[in-house]
């Protein structure tokens, strides 16, 4: 991409509105805008990251074994009266009605929806396990929207849904989906750290939040330092293999980690003295095994081996994708700007021309951003007027992770300048040995 052809609204002066780091970045990166309360655009910047983070969730979900579907935005009210819901859920929901006078909804999430799916179509246990997912964007009318796309009102979610016969392999269906956040998040670049939820009448402990730790974070969190380098599980990890799952499990719950709503004052303190942190955290993902909550009110049943009929146990898995684009950028900054994790950089390379209009740069520049083209490298390539100092600021508050300076002086001596976001480090490269590092 061109920088002289593309679509980034950078702003130079800090927004007022925005109180945390992240909210603030991403809208001098000309990544969102708000179009009312909690409710935003996606400008080009930020729509790149959001999809490279959906692409990421969206290759271990598959590797789990899960099955991508879309569902609508908008649900009948008439499911969420079959579950008992649509009275229960209060002003969060967004009730619309049609022509016809019908209650119709922006759907807050989609259990009732896939419970329906489920209905229609899987009638034994040889259909099963089964695990749907989409990646859609949901509508809560919080009462505080806050922190840009952190808690908005629309927001994109990745919401998994497990069907299973019976406890024991719903428990299955739940290690899966454990392992694969743990692996989702660590490719994003962050250490998620499972913490106990709360499962409210449904009892039991599978139920986890995937909390990042941020000083910005809403949730007061608790847990076993050890976390923070506890290596996610391996790719190669076998998920039709149950007791590798369980085993992947009961190291990460093997600590303790709370928030504060489930958080046991006595079990902290048994933690040895400087293991013990207690901080902020970002809730990222939420896992939860719900039963028979759904199928038994709304009869989604299947026969089993011994021919009866009974409710299927269900779970539900959900990741914010939008959240994540703010909760990465509070957990990787400084004071210039983003810096993303390569795995979801807008662009793994920006080419910084420092004259444009001098012949010999400007084909160095055309040179280099061909070739990086040419192996499917994502390039933004500062081709405009701008001086050099604003075209280092750019580079650096939208994060690119590896930044190739092409200038006159340096091309008289072989050079070309290339810049690592991540720590700053800077060396003069031979046009071939900077193209062979990014490359490497
Ligand atoms: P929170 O406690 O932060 O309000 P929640 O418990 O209501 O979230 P879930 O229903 O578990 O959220 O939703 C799954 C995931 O969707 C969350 O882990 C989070 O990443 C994301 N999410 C939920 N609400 C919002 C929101 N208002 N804005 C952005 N992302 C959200
Ligand atoms: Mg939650």
């Amino acid at each position: 991409m061109r920088l002289s052809r593309y679509f980034l609204p950078i702003l130079r002066e800090v927004p007022k509105e925005a109180e945390i780091v992240s909210h603030r970045l991403m809208l001098r990166a000309g990544m969102v805008r708000q179009e009312s309360a909690g409710i935003y655009a996606w400008l080009p910047l930020g729509k790149k990251v959001l999809d490279k983070i959906c692409a990421v969730i969206r290759e271990e979900q598959n590797r789990s074994g899960a099955i991508e579907i879309m569902m609508p935005t908008i649900q009948s009210a008439d499911l969420w009266r079959e579950s008992g819901r649509y009275d229960d859920y209060g002003k969060e929901m967004l009730r619309i009605k049609d022509r016809h006078e019908r209650d119709m909804l922006y759907g807050p999430t989609n259990e009732e929806m896939l419970t329906e799916i489920v209905r229609a179509y899987v009638k034994s246990y040889k259909d099963l396990p089964l695990n749907l997912y989409h990646i859609q964007w949901k509508f809560r009318d919080e009462v505080r929207p806050r922190f840009g796309v952190m808690r908005s009102r629309e927001f994109l979610m990745k919401d998994a849904y497990s069907i299973d016969l019976d406890f024991e392999n719903a428990v299955i269906a739940y290690n899966r989906m454990f392992v694969a956040y743990l692996r989702t998040f660590a490719r994003l670049g962050l250490t998620a750290i499972p913490m106990v939820a709360d499962t409210g009448p449904i009892g039991g402990n599978h139920s986890h939040e995937f909390i990042i730790l941020a000083s910005t974070g809403e949730s007061e969190v608790f847990c076993h330092a050890d976390y923070l380098d506890m290596p996610p599980p391996a790719a190669e990890i076998d998920f039709r293999d149950p007791a590798a799952l369980q085993a992947a499990v009961d190291q990460w719950t093997s600590l303790y980690a709370a928030t504060e709503e489930k958080h046991d004052v006595a079990a902290f303190e048994a933690v040895e003295e400087g293991k013990r942190l207690s901080a902020r955290g970002i809730e990222v993902g939420h896992i939860f095994y719900f039963g028979t909550k759904y199928s038994e009110p709304m009869g989604a049943k299947v026969t089993g081996p011994d021919g009866v009929e009974r409710p299927v146990h269900m779970g539900s898995y959900g990741i914010g994708p939008s959240r994540l684009v703010a909760a990465i950028i509070e957990a990787s900054h400084d004071e210039n700007g983003i810096i993303w994790p390569d795995a979801i950089a807008p662009f793994q390379v920006g080419i910084l021309n420092l004259k444009v209009g001098d012949a010999g740069t400007d084909a160095a520049c055309e040179q280099l951003y061909a070739t990086l083209t040419a192996k499917g490298v994502d390039v933004l390539y500062d081709d405009t007027e701008e001086r050099p100092g604003s075209k280092f600021a750019t580079a650096d508050l939208i994060g690119l992770p590896w930044q190739i300076i092409v200038g006159p002086k340096g091309l008289a001596a072989g050079t070309v300048e290339l810049k690592r976001r991540a720590d700053g480090a800077r060396e003069n490269l031979s046009v071939e040995s900077a193209l062979a590092r990014v490359l490497g």
